[in-house]
């Protein structure tokens, strides 16, 4: 709880940080972005100063997106909390899903059937799950592919087995919850790693590549759904991330929550 703790400050005052610099930053960008875009009008393709100039404004637009990243990260988003269906959270990302993983990620979910709804906002479970899979892609690029199982359920707190998930459990409320796990056939990660993957900026991604923000934003994401993310990684063989959320407890409902959405009865 208190590694919990303490990681939940850290991010909040690099969100703090991120927000700021990346607001001036931002601007800073924009007035360079607006010279060159100027320039490059006077100096078309075919002028000797257009290839630095064309590089200058394409390295800009690397910067104005890492920017983009960096604010959606750290800014207080709205969110919209409603009852949800995690299946149909789930199955309506499969398209986005399979286009952004390409051939070489096969992607398999299995559905838990009847799944309680929980309270969350809908397009932070898309941001975890985008977040979640695009890393275990990239976690078995160098041995070509692998596949990528996206698994949702049931979990009964009575009926925990392993004493470290009950443990952590111990602070969500109720006895119901509701399972998404995300697990590769990729490299795996080393202990020394896996301390630190939840930090903001840790990657071990070749420059340009990570940022090191997908799994700090899906943790916190998962922290203000109030559920829980644990990671089990095995070196050569894979890894699996797993959230659980609880389930809404109607008669608790939040004032802000949008009222269920009636959604296909599963057969
Ligand atoms: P980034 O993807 O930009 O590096 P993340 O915060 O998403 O940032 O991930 C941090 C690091 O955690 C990655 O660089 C990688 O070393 C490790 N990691 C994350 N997901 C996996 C995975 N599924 N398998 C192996 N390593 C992973």
């Amino acid at each position: 709880l208190e590694d919990q703790l303490v990681q939940s400050q850290k991010m909040q005052a690099i969100g703090q940080l991120a927000a700021g610099v990346a607001h001036d930053f931002n601007n800073l960008l924009t007035a360079i972005r607006l010279n060159t875009d100027e320039l490059l009008q006077r100096h078309p393709v075919g002028d000797p100063s257009y290839p630095e100039l064309q590089n200058i404004n394409s390295t800009g637009l690397r910067a104005g997106a890492l920017v983009k990243k960096l604010l959606a990260f750290s800014r207080k988003q709205t969110r919209r909390m409603e009852m949800l269906s995690v299946t149909d959270t789930l199955s309506d990302m499969v398209v986005t899903l399979r286009q952004t993983l390409g051939e070489k990620a096969k992607l398999v979910m299995v559905h838990g059937r009847n799944l309680p709804p929980v309270i969350a906002d809908k397009s932070q479970i898309d941001t975890v799950l985008m977040n979640l899979c695009v890393n275990a892609r990239d976690a078995m690029a160098e041995q070509g592919g692998g596949t990528i199982t996206v698994k949702s359920a049931e979990l009964i707190r009575s009926e925990i087995k392993d004493p470290v998930l009950a443990g952590s459990l111990r602070g969500l409320p109720g006895d119901h919850f509701v399972t998404i796990e995300v697990s590769d056939t990729g490299t795996g990660m080393s202990d020394e790693v896996k301390a630190k993957i939840f930090e903001p900026f840790f990657t071990t991604k070749e420059q340009g590549k990570g940022t090191g923000l997908g799994l700090a934003t899906v943790y916190g994401i998962v922290q203000q759904t109030g559920g829980h993310l644990d990671v089990q990684s095995e070196l050569g063989k894979g890894t699996t991330f797993r959230i659980t959320l609880p389930v809404a407890d109607p008669s608790k409902l939040p004032a802000d929550v949008e009222p269920v959405k009636p959604s296909a009865p599963l057969e």
